[in-house]
């Protein structure tokens, strides 16, 4: 272990908080930094999070099997890596290149990020490559960057948020999911909309609470009430937006009575929250995953981003619209190329210069780069099957906890002719794998992340990695060298990796040319853009939207029915989303003794009149069960969530995973899932 103590970030959300490491006789202790995003504060997982470093069943060497039937067993690094390459090899003999297919993750440092998607295009050839970013930004992304130009989850730096008099926060729980964050949002009146009340909704002036999957019909409402109520930013909207005719056209039917209907939210409520933000000398929209991660997710995003436009809030210092980033690295994960459609600078892969330029860079020919694949879900359900890939090669995600549908997504990872699967953890799909490679984590080296508001940040090495183990980076090159790339295409130190991203970033819209790890070593965290020569970009559109005439885009959206809704035979809707003790999967955070002890297992909220309706009572336990499958919890009422919903975490593992009865429904734009509303009943575990 190194001795000094070490500046760095926390290994969890968007936030991205600073910390000082310092590595004593048997642990490291982790303190809170001083840096704008957290002031000096951290969560329960930010102070805990040095016993990630100790976590007993670490793993330490590579693990291999060539029989599924047989236990996976420790094996040398050439023998694993040679495994990986021979299999790698056969399949595209037999299928082609596509055979292969590679999952990311929006945990990913930027380096990673960057060389995961050269490596699948260059080393592999391959066109299949997505993210579990699919399952997270990619509904705000798509809407942001059609009513903006370019999609930077916050495009202004979140203190801003401080001088904010109202904020508006759709499917959000940052007091639950970012609990530092809510500093910046005091001295604002919130108004939340959550179908539970959440911690967040707890500190709000006005709390609005839809039916799952009617978040659409309320930001339509909205949206009419501002333009009705002769709230419209009338000289904003003529000259930096356009279409705002047709988006008007489509909301012109959804009157407040006719959006209470729809939702629920009574009407006097709509008008209220429009008076508010349209009275607030500043004020913010901001969206999170509890609106977006529907099969609707681009229209509901795109409907809070015509209010803001309608009142005139994007693009103004002070005000705006922004989302919620959720992953470490969710807003640099998807800018970097792991991203099916995407190249590096945040370059669309069927733009021909863009082909180009990148092409370029990597020292190919434009043709040989693959085009786009499958996004995350179909890329996991064509898995095995007839045309699908026959090898999946998994960096840093857990998708057989994390993607919707999961027990099918377990029957295609069985499919598989070769699963390999990189992971300090043991994780549960690591537990499917053949071949199952070690590598560091977040505190053993170093790397660049980009947080939520796109401020691009130095991860440092505090501690160094146990032995056998080796770098994400180190496992890319490894394999692109066996299978036969020059070595100095694909180099394994992060500085180095840094570079080679950073110039190829140039000229695209996430543009990193002018930031270098000698900058951020000096104490600067510049927000992108921040061309070569240039500065940082910590408030975008002041001057001008992205696109090229300047103007933002009003979306044409009309609501539409989300795939499931309550019946006879499932008469509940159910949503998932997180709470404060635990992270994503819980892959790292249920390792954690304090954790674990905070929460140590899955529950159903329910409220206890709906409980009782269903034969349950408090500490039961019961299934909550869809079309697709069940979930076996602990029964937990509480009247802060409506009678006709209940909500699961969705950290657990086993009979207890909550995508056991989510919905594989996919966004016809964002391709993301329907997380957050499917129809399900709520049995006693003996009825079932
Ligand atoms: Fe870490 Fe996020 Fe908690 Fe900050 S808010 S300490 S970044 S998990």
């Amino acid at each position: 272990m190194r001795n000094e103590a070490m500046r760095t970030h926390c290994p969890y959300c968007a936030l991205q908080c600073a910390t000082v490491l310092s590595p004593e006789a048997d642990r490291v202790r982790v303190e809170p930094a001083d840096f704008p995003v957290n002031r000096g504060r951290l969560c329960h997982k930010g102070w805990t999070a040095g016993e990630l470093l100790a976590t007993p069943d670490r793993l330490r060497a590579p693990l291999l099997r060539t029989d599924r039937s047989a236990p996976l067993r420790a094996v040398s690094w050439e023998e694993a890596l040679e495994h990986v390459t021979e299999r790698v090899r056969r399949l595209w003999a037999r299928h082609g290149h596509d055979a292969v297919a590679v999952f990311g993750s929006g945990a990913l440092t930027n380096e990673k990020a960057y060389l995961l998607g050269k490596f699948a295009r260059v080393a592999l050839g391959t066109s299949r490559i997505d993210y579990n970013g699919r399952f997270c930004m990619s509904s705000a992304a798509a809407a942001g960057t059609a009513a903006f130009g370019v999609d930077r989850g916050l495009p202004f730096p979140v203190t801003d948020l401080g001088g904010a008099d109202v904020v508006l926060l759709a499917g959000a729980n940052p007091a639950e999911t970012m609990p530092p964050l809510m500093q910046h949002l005091d001295a604002a009146r919130l108004v939340v909309v959550d179908p539970r009340r959440t911690a967040t909704a707890e500190r709000a002036a006005l709390h609005l609470q839809p039916a799952p999957g009617t978040d659409l019909a309320l930001a339509l409402g909205l949206f009419h009430t501002a333009v009705v109520e002769g709230f419209l930013d009338t000289a904003y909207v003529h000259e930096r937006t356009s279409g705002f005719e047709r988006a008007w056209q489509l909301a012109s039917g959804w009157w407040p009575e006719r959006v209470e209907r729809t939702t629920g939210v009574p009407a006097e409520s709509q008008r209220e929250v429009v008076r508010l933000l349209a009275a607030a000398d500043n004020a913010y929209v901001l969206t999170g995953r509890g609106v977006e991660q529907h099969s609707t997710g681009t229209d509901t995003a795109a409907a809070f981003v015509n209010l803001a436009l309608a009142l005139g809030l994007p693009g103004r210092a002070g005000s705006g619209y922004g989302c919620l980033t959720g992953q470490g690295n969710g807003q640099g994960g998807r800018e970097h190329g792991q991203k099916a459609d995407q190249l590096p600078g945040y370059r669309s892969i069927t733009d021909p210069a863009a082909r180009e330029h990148v092409a370029r860079h990597w020292g190919v020919r434009a043709d040989d780069l693959p085009g786009p694949g499958p996004s995350a879900v179909e890329l996991l359900s064509g898995l095995g099957t007839e045309g699908g890939a026959r090898a999946l090669l998994v960096f840093g995600s857990n998708p057989v906890v994390s993607a919707p549908d999961s027990a099918r997504v377990t029957e295609r990872l069985r499919a598989l002719d070769l699963l390999v699967v990189t992971d300090f953890v043991p994780s549960e799909t690591a537990a499917e794998a053949d071949v199952v490679l070690p590598v560091a984590q977040w505190a053993e080296e170093d790397g660049t992340m980009t947080n939520l508001d796109g401020r691009v940040l130095r991860r440092r090495a505090a501690v160094a990695p146990p032995e056998g183990v080796r770098t994400d980076l180190e496992v890319l090159r490894e394999l692109a060298v066996r299978l036969g790339q020059p070595a100095a295409a694909f180099p394994s130190a992060p500085a180095e990796v840094f570079e080679e991203l950073r110039r190829c970033s140039s000229g695209g819209a996430a543009d990193y040319s002018g930031i270098s790890y000698e900058r951020l070593d000096d104490g600067e965290n510049p927000h992108w853009p921040c061309p070569e020569g240039g500065s940082s970009t910590p408030r975008m559109f002041l001057a001008g939207f992205a696109h090229p005439d300047g103007r933002a885009r009003f979306a044409a959206v009309e609501p539409r029915d989300v795939p499931e809704v309550p019946d006879a035979d499932f008469p509940l809707y159910a949503t998932t989303g997180r709470v404060l003790a635990h992270y994503q999967t819980g892959a790292q955070t249920r390792r954690v003794a304090e954790l674990a002890a905070v929460l140590p297992e899955a529950h159903v909220e329910t409220h206890p009149d709906t409980a009782r309706r269903c034969g349950l009572t408090d500490g039961a336990r019961a299934w909550v069960s869809s079309r697709r499958g069940g979930s076996l919890v602990r029964v937990r009422t509480t009247e802060t969530i409506r009678p006709d919903t209940v909500f699961v975490p969705f950290h657990f593992s086993g009979q207890a995973c909550a995508n056991l009865f989510t919905s594989p429904a996919l966004d016809p734009t964002s391709r993301m899932p329907e997380f957050k509303t499917c129809a399900v009943r709520l049995v006693p575990e003996e009825e079932s």
